[in-house]
């Protein structure tokens, strides 16, 4: 990983975790109304990405005597922002405007729009595509909020990708601030900020390839902060996960181990801030911090160490039960986690 050719190999590919929450819904209404005639087709297309973890939201038509209408439920305990695009029309009239941005609190069913003939005498048809993101759109990341180093090794790791340096896979914005930590797989991973674990991939092996098979083959957790931001940790080790969706977790607690993992070509760490701008994924930048560094900006070819950025040892020591629920850090902990 030292050489700049081996870094030219090293092009984890993200793309993943932004389709994943994004799919897709065509729907054709022919309505005769005149006839009182109505052929109703309904094709749901989830996204090829969209593996592993079961849609947050439900989109569905019902219909009424007179209109055909859009209803949404949040399958989640988070908030999310759903955006539903018109596609297609013929003769409709809509009871608000398209497109239509909607948040859904935790559990909410909500009307999002009806649509009827604009002349009753004719067919009518639409088409609408529909995607969420996590969260109120424009969050604003907490400015004071402390992010520690996602990782915990005696060693320290260079990190081979970040937005200063030569970008290789983070092109678009939800990667665009991420950056790559080459590491052992099994090193420690840890939670850089606290939140709860809203998605949780854990299933997929570490033979991580270069090719377009394993685009979808990432095991990730994803955790949401309390300012609505979040945070992914990808190519994480086939079932070492130690969260569950929903969970809370505490700044530096051990979460998963890290991996090689879906699209990539070295075990390493992908890491990123990520918030909901206008129903888009974007990236942020990031910056760490530790009681003794003070703040650390992670940038190319840098070294990151979790050294001085342990929290303190605590009191008393963890039983392995405590392993996954506890914050603190030691090393009963650490050895918890490895299985020992
Ligand atoms: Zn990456």
């Amino acid at each position: 990983m030292k050489s700049s050719e081996k870094n030219l190999l090293s092009m984890p590919y993200h793309q993943h975790i932004q389709p994943l929450r994004q799919m897709s819904i065509q729907m054709l209404i022919q309505s005769l109304v005149q006839s009182l005639i109505q052929v109703l087709a309904l094709t749901l297309l989830v996204s090829k990405f969209a593996y592993a973890e079961s849609s947050l939201v439900n989109v569905e038509t019902i219909k009424d005597a007179t209109s055909n209408i859009v209803i949404a439920k949040n399958l989640s305990q988070i908030p999310l922002t759903l955006t539903l695009n018109l596609s297609s029309s013929t003769n409709i009239t809509s009871s608000t405007s398209w497109p239509i941005i909607r948040l859904l609190q935790a559990g909410e069913t909500a009307e999002l729009v009806r649509v009827s003939a604009a002349d009753n005498s004719q067919a009518y048809a639409f088409q609408y595509l529909y995607r969420y993101q996590i969260g109120q759109p424009n969050v604003q990341a907490a400015p004071g909020a402390k992010y520690l180093v996602p990782f915990i090794s005696t060693k320290a790791f260079q990190v081979m990708q970040a937005a200063d340096g030569p970008i290789f896979s983070h092109h678009d914005i939800a990667a665009k601030n991420a950056i790559d930590i080459p590491m052992p797989i099994g090193t420690t991973v840890i939670a850089s900020r606290g939140g709860y674990v809203i998605e949780n991939v854990n299933q997929f092996s570490d033979n991580g390839q270069a090719t377009s098979d394993f685009l979808s083959k990432a095991n990730y957790i994803c955790i949401l902060h309390d300012d609505g931001t979040w945070a992914i940790y990808v190519h994480l080790k086939q079932f070492s996960s130690r969260v569950a969706i929903g969970q809370k977790i505490a700044a530096g607690m051990p979460i998963a181990l890290s991996g090689n993992s879906g699209f990539s070509t070295e075990p390493h760490l992908h890491f990123a801030l990520q918030k909901n701008e206008n129903g888009n994924t974007v990236s942020f930048p990031i910056q760490f911090w530790g009681e003794s560094t003070g703040v650390v900006i992670p940038r190319y070819h840098s070294w990151l160490t979790s050294a001085g950025v342990l929290p303190s040892r605590p009191k008393t020591k963890h039983s392995a039960k405590e392993c996954t629920e506890n914050a603190i850090i030691d090393e009963t902990t650490l050895r918890c986690m490895r299985g020992q």
